[in-house]
């Protein structure tokens, strides 16, 4: 039950831990259940799924982007979305910067690392961080306010917690950095398996699907 999930885990997660509900998958009326019931934070992996959401749920919710952004959707993500969590290039940050100056809008971003190194994998690796930082810092439209990873996939979730010390530990040294257009403000890790370890490594955004709106179907994490 949609309801009873969100206040368990809102009920539960310590003061000052963000939860944004990853709704891939969910129709509109189930997302709009989850904020009915407390959610403030909606995370999208598709464009074109948190269009229909968006239409449905609108302004009572926080949009943040969790997918793999495309190049040719960036247009329609800068339109609907508060946050875009995935930014792992210079050339998607710059899209995003150029969209966003057409309509004029300034776009919190956060850098996604890849703490797993693994070679497939959308982010980039710890050391990379803050050279693109320092790039992606030239955008007038991009704020960057934060780190988010993944981690591998893994047969159980202690195994993730070598990857949530790294990125806390990526996110640590840019808060120390003092640059113009960063406030590192969110370290975004943890999900349904993962959550309560992220938090004890350091997250203060949880991005939770199934313990919100139940067992997916389909298998697909990485959007
Ligand atoms: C699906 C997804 C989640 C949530 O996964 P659950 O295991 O259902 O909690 C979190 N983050 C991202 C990027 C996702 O794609």
């Amino acid at each position: 039950m949609i309801e009873q999930n969100v206040k368990q885990i809102l009920s539960e997660l310590p003061e000052g831990v963000y939860l944004v509900a990853a709704a891939k998958g969910r129709d509109p009326q189930e997302v709009l259940r989850a904020v009915q019931a407390g959610v403030r934070i909606v995370g999208e992996n598709y464009v074109q799924e948190a269009e229909k959401a968006y239409a449905v749920v609108g302004g009572k919710a926080e949009w943040h982007f969790i997918g793999h952004l495309q190049q040719n959707k960036v247009k329609r993500a800068v339109a609907i979305f508060d946050v875009i969590e995935t930014v792992d290039s210079l050339a998607t940050a710059a899209e995003i910067d150029h969209h966003c100056r057409q309509i004029g809008k300034m776009m919190p971003v956060f850098i996604e690392v890849n703490s797993g190194r693994e070679k497939q994998k959308s982010g980039v690796l710890p050391e990379d961080v803050e050279p693109l930082l320092a790039e992606i810092l030239r955008l007038p439209n991009i704020k960057v306010t934060g780190v988010m990873t993944m981690g591998p996939r893994c047969r159980h979730p202690e195994e993730l917690r070598p990857y949530f010390r790294e990125t806390r530990r990526v996110f640590d040294r840019l808060k120390g950095l003092c640059w113009p257009n960063v406030e590192m403000a969110y370290l975004s890790m943890g999900m349904t398996d993962s959550y309560l370890i992220a938090v004890a490594e350091g997250a203060n955004m949880v991005r939770i699907g199934s313990k919100v709106f139940g067992e997916r179907t389909q298998i697909d994490t990485q959007g």
